[in-house]
């Protein structure tokens, strides 16, 4: 680069700094500042386009255009070039302006003299803040070297507004991370909440955007670099060799880390005047700009781990790390990128909601969110961003929107919403010791989904009549090794001592699909879902079944004792797998072990191959539980956990619902009792639906229990079956509209 631009450039910058120190309005700094452009890129005009709304630029500053212009020139995102560089983030460089596509004339401004334009988006971690557009008579394309100067002035711009520089009168100068917004994600888990935001990972503040000595800044940042390749080493010597996905993102780290691209175009920024920090910030926005546009999801990834190494080297190079020293807010509501369940658990119960930007429905922080009963909202996009520690905060869990920074009318009817929520809580509490009874006399025993530790007080105040479903795999999920049986015989101890005698049917483990255990070694399949998991993997490998089997019969120590296998796909695995548990008994007696003064050995219908077992599977079985997330799955061919289909078939679907029939049928002719605990069993319409299938026991996760037996205790299940009868008579693909209409006629 040209030694005239790199001097011209950090003479620029320094006296953008200066305006920084100086005392005045926003306003007023950012005259000067398009002043101080205009004047050193030796162009006629230079103007700031700063959002006053999500869809809407005002031209907030110029130098050369008509004054009184501002803050009445306004363009939507997309319209005119100005427009067109915020919608692409891409710079918009032409000599000939008005013969451009998109150039929109705009008289107030008087700018139909200038032919050239530059235009370049004001972006910080890739969020556009902005658009910088200098503009001159003379007809020129702008260098390379000018549009990279240019970059850089933008970049320090957006470091300027987020510091507060800019503040002043007007929609468009209002403080950043002060205005109230709204994300639309996904419900990971009902619910709603009101708190303050605590950021997982706080983000780092660059405070000094410029620097004087480039040598100076560049030694700073070449040590950083080398703390940061030693840390990845190091974290790769960590990891353990079979861990191929960790390896190959750390593999990644250390590619980036050592990357001459990546380092010269830092050098180069901080030769322009940028101080280290902000040189690796300004990389670090172009990857996340980057990151929205491109279709190719493993370059996604790879721009995501250069992401979050430039989050390494920013807080090895500002020193700030994740202890702020801030105090977590009450009713804290966590904002993450992402964050797994061990990580999530050392928060405990405190947390009022959780708020990701990623995250899936089935990933262990839904299941932890689940277990806590606290509302979760996924793919909550760039919140991390924007939210600042403490900021007021309403999660929407039914909705899967989150209303950051509210303003009074949400408030006003957000709170309605909670106290009508807290309203239908206290009925539900005074149902808790009341039977899930229905008007004509039929009674649906409630039990209630677990796995966590933290599961266990819902025993006593949900109501529940017992655990239908203890996924033990939680246990195993949440710890960063293989537990010891002893450690395993004082959970599942505990867990019975908080049941004091009610039943917890306690599920082996179910890993493999979405479950990996971090300490086991990778499979490398195509289809997880339908591979190498939960009874397959006991079956096959069944030294940690039987670890797993004796810990129960010992927890159980005298107490009767109830097993199941999930997963179940054919007869012989049911076989086989009972004939380890009676193998383990018969060890756990030569050893002196106290037994169980009962056992219960059942299996979970998962797999729509079960329903047509040989009528002695359903005799052998002491019961049945239907897991209908995966039976969902697997009936209608659509994943669970992809959010294009997963909703796309109702479980009340005719077909469905007669297929669940038909399985209470078998079991009914063998007299073996039978359950359904997927996630179904707590929604209160699909609830009365399995009821009146003809189903007497139903487990769900604690919260649901009081909404399900609501309606329960509320409808006449001969009459609820008379109109699903209707329903599929009539030749409907699914009764949900005609149960809906029948219960609207019941309320009246
Ligand atoms: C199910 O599949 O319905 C079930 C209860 O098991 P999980 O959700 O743990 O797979
Ligand atoms: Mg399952």
């Amino acid at each position: 680069m040209a030694d005239q631009t790199e001097s011209e450039s950090r003479k620029l910058l320094g006296r953008l700094r200066d305006t920084l120190a100086e005392e005045g309005a926003g306003q007023a700094r950012l005259d000067r500042i398009t002043h101080l452009i205009a004047d050193s890129m030796q162009t006629e005009v230079c103007s700031v386009y700063l959002f006053r709304d999500a869809d809407t630029l005002e031209l907030c500053a110029t130098q050369g255009l008509n004054p009184e212009a501002v803050h009445k020139t306004r363009m939507r995102v997309g319209e005119g070039l100005v427009g067109r560089v915020a919608r692409t983030s891409q710079p918009v460089n032409t000599e000939d302006a008005p013969a451009t596509k998109g150039f929109r004339f705009m008289p107030e401004t008087g700018e139909e003299v200038y032919s050239s334009f530059l235009g370049l988006p004001i972006q910080r971690l890739g969020e556009t803040l902005g658009v910088l557009v200098v503009q001159s008579k003379e007809a020129r394309r702008f260098d390379g070297d000018e549009v990279y100067a240019l970059e850089v002035v933008a970049m320090v711009l957006a470091e300027m507004a987020e510091l507060g520089a800019f503040v002043g009168e007007g929609a468009a100068l209002t403080a950043l991370h002060q205005r109230a917004e709204l994300y639309r994600g996904t419900v990971g888990q009902e619910g709603t909440a009101e708190g303050h935001v605590w950021l997982h990972e706080p983000r780092v503040v660059v405070t000094n955007p410029v620097a004087d000595d480039p040598e100076a800044e560049l030694a700073r940042l070449k040590e950083a670099v080398e703390t940061l390749r030693v840390t990845v080493d190091e974290m790769l010597d960590q990891v353990d060799t079979g861990d191929k996905d960790q390896r190959a993102v750390l593999e990644a780290y250390r590619m980036f880390a050592n990357s001459r691209g990546w380092m010269r175009r830092m050098e180069e920024d901080i030769a322009l005047g940028l101080s280290a920090e902000a040189a690796v910030e300004k990389e670090q926005s172009t990857a996340r700009a980057r990151m929205e546009t491109v279709p190719d999801a493993y370059l996604r990834d790879r721009l995501h781990d250069l992401d979050d190494l430039s989050n390494r080297l920013l807080r090895i190079l500002s020193g700030q790390g994740n202890e702020t020293g801030a105090e977590m807010p009450a009713n804290p509501v966590l904002i993450a990128g992402n964050i797994g369940p061990a990580e999530l658990l050392d928060y405990g119960r405190q947390l009022k909601a959780i708020v990701l930007e990623e995250g899936s429905v089935g990933s262990h922080a839904a299941i932890v969110a689940r277990a806590w009963a606290i509302p979760l909202v996924i793919h909550a996009k760039r919140i991390t961003a924007e939210a600042l520690n403490g900021d007021h905060i309403m999660v929407d869990g039914e909705q899967g929107i989150v209303h950051l920074r509210p303003d009074d009318n949400v408030i006003t009817a957000f709170r309605d919403k909670m106290a009508m929520q807290a309203e239908a809580q206290k009925r539900y509490v005074s149902l808790r010791d009341k039977p899930a009874q229905s008007t004509d006399g039929a009674v649906v025993e409630l039990y209630m989904n677990a796995g966590l530790m933290a599961d266990l007080p819902s025993l006593d105040s949900s109501g529940a009549e017992g655990v239908g479903l203890f996924r033990t795999e939680l246990q195993f999920l949440v710890r960063n090794k293989m537990p010891r049986r002893q450690e395993l015989v004082d959970i599942y101890a505990r867990v019975l001592d908080a049941a004091h005698g009610k039943r917890v049917q306690f599920r082996t483990l179910d890993i493999g699909s979405d479950k990996v255990l971090p300490y086991m070694k990778p499979t490398d399949e195509p289809n997880p879902a339908l591979g190498w998991r939960a009874i397959r993997v006991g079956l096959d490998k069944p030294g940690v079944m039987r670890m797993q089997l004796q810990a129960l019969i010992r927890a159980a120590n005298g107490r009767p004792l109830t097993v199941m296998f999930p997963f179940v796909a054919q007869f012989d695995e049911f076989k086989t797998g009972r004939d380890f548990v009676h193998r383990e008994l018969e060890r756990e007696a030569a050893l002196g072990h106290v037994l169980p003064v009962h056992v219960e050995i059942g299996a979970m219908l998962e797999t729509p191959s079960l329903a047509f077992a040989p009528r002695q599977f359903f005799e052998m079985a002491d019961f049945i539980s239907i897991g209908g997330n995966d039976l969902k799955q697997f009936f209608f061919a659509a994943d669970r956990e992809n959010e294009r289909v997963r909703r796309r078939y109702d479980t009340l679907n005719v077909s469905f619902l007669t297929f669940i029939e038909r399985v209470v049928e078998r079991c009914a002719e063998a007299g073996t009792p039978v359950s359904f605990c997927g996630e179904d069993a707590g929604r209160p319409i699909e609830a009365m639906c399995f009821a009146a299938m003809g189903l007497r026991k139903l487990s769900m996760r604690p919260a649901s229990i009081g909404p399900v037996k609501s309606l329960l205790r509320r409808v006449d299940l001969a009459a609820a079956k008379a109109a699903i009868d209707e329903a599929r008579g009539s030749g409907n693909q699914s009764v949900r509209p005609a149960v809906m209409k029948w219960l609207a006629g019941q309320s009246r």
